[in-house]
């Protein structure tokens, strides 16, 4: 694909551009000080003003990070949008809420018009750099809710003059219909839903490659190995893009090279003309060396309803300067396919789960006594979760399945999301610390060939 620069940044020199995104940083550090009162209350306690912050080495120094527990707290002080609310309330358009109800809480994050605007314009700009043009049909798979992902990836591309269908609410089979009947060009699903819609497609006697026009796919949310890109590419006849987001605004998406390049993996190149975003080791909290591995920081940039300073994300992404890859966008480099967690929250079919959330209703159940769980790619190539759950010595074989169906039906209505419930066949392993109760095996479920 061409090299195509969706913004005028893209192609700034890194010193013009880093001049022109401290000035800005420096606009929002005031706008944040003047507006919002969590911003306020930090600084108190840091001693600090914004005429503190004079270098970007101040900010790095000076300026304290913003948790979730920060914004749950600031939430509870001031309900539902907290002190950081900066706008008067009838200048909030919308609302969205972090996923996965769980013990954590949900963070609110609210949007004026031009912060909204500008969010979809991000997605716009993800869709645009993965080579979607006017013309394109498109795939949202993401059902309408609380949560800021699905509208985007609809109104994302539909600015860019694309046609989106969305089809959130329909299964696998249906989808692959509407791609076949309406002969979409190109479509975005994360890695584990590409590989339940190829193993269906393949049920359905349909070969992606030669019976769909697919030729673009964007994916997100999940590591994956290398040969799973190759072998989606292969299936599909298409090229696999891939991008990395969060609500709070830090983005970054492949360039034309995409999400591989033979052996290597591409780079997300992180969109720092939206967030003044930092890669730090944890261990020193100094920025991460070229190809080390450290914790994702954002500022978002230009953000009037709910700005905040510093937020810890707790991904864990690899670093690599602007000029490891030679397109010649100015921005910073994470390596694609490899962002992972510094916490125990695991992404489940796009729903951010806490253990602890389990943990809470598998335990409050009197029968059980401990449980262990897996996420996994099932043979028939579906994102399953499964839990394993012992019970109690002496709880009479008939109470069983009440109680397992019992706990399945309690973890769907907190999360949205279907578990199997097994017992398990025998004692599990119990540890007097904190337990590790969860393992991941998708990535080597996605390895394998199907
Ligand atoms: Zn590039």
């Amino acid at each position: 694909m061409e090299k195509r620069y969706y913004t005028k940044y893209e192609s700034m020199s890194r010193e013009d551009f880093k001049r022109w995104q401290w000035k800005t940083l420096k606009e929002q550090i005031d706008y944040s000080y003047a507006h919002s009162g969590l911003c306020q209350r930090q600084f108190k306690q840091a001693r600090i003003t914004p005429d503190d912050i004079k270098t970007p080495e101040d900010f790095a120094n000076k300026v304290p990070f913003t948790t979730k527990q920060d914004l749950l707290a600031d939430q509870k002080e001031r309900p539902p949008f907290g002190t950081r609310l900066s706008v008067p309330e009838k200048e909030v358009i919308q609302t969205f809420l972090t996923s996965g109800t769980s013990g954590k809480g949900q963070e609110v994050h609210t949007f004026t018009r031009a912060d909204w605007e500008a969010f979809y314009d991000i997605v716009s700009m993800i869709y645009y750099l993965s080579g979607w043009v006017p013309g394109d049909r498109t795939m949202n798979p993401l059902p309408l809710g609380t949560t800021i992902a699905a509208p985007t990836h609809y109104l994302g591309p539909l600015k860019l003059g694309c046609e989106v269908f969305n089809l959130g609410t329909y299964d696998t089979k249906t989808k692959l219909d509407y791609m076949q009947r309406f002969n979409l060009t190109c479509i975005f699903a994360t890695p584990a839903y590409l590989e339940t819609l190829t193993a269906e497609a393949e049920n359905m006697g349909i070969s992606p490659a030669k019976d769909l026009k697919v030729r673009k796919i964007l994916t997100a949310i999940q590591a994956y190995p290398v040969s799973f890109i190759h072998k989606i590419e292969d299936k599909w006849n298409a090229k696999v893009y891939d991008y990395y987001g969060s609500t709070q605004y830090a983005e970054g998406s492949t360039c034309e090279k995409g999400a591989v390049q033979g052996e290597q993996r591409g780079f997300y190149h992180l969109y720092e003309h939206v967030s003044y975003l930092e890669i730090l080791n944890p261990e020193t909290g100094k920025p991460a060396e070229p190809g080390e591995f450290g914790e994702v920081v954002t500022t978002p940039l230009n953000r009037k309803a709910s700005p905040y300073l510093r937020f810890k994300l707790l991904d864990r992404a690899r670093y690599f300067p602007h000029n490891a890859c030679d397109c010649g966008r100015p921005f910073s480099l994470a390596e694609a396919g490899t962002v992972s967690r510094y916490d125990d929250m695991m992404k489940i079919k796009g729903v951010n789960i806490w253990p602890e959330t389990i943990d809470e209703l598998v335990f409050t159940k009197d029968e059980t006594y401990e449980y262990q769980g897996r996420v996994f790619i099932s043979d028939d190539r579906k994102e399953k979760a499964e839990i394993v759950v012992e019970f109690k010595p002496g709880i009479a074989a008939e109470v069983r399945p009440k109680v397992l169906a019992k706990i399945a039906d309690d973890i769907r209505d907190r999360t949205g999301i279907g578990f199997d419930v097994k017992e398990a066949k025998q004692p599990l392993p119990h540890a007097v610390f904190k337990v590790r109760r969860w393992t991941d095996e998708r990535a080597k479920g996605l390895e394998k060939k199907a």
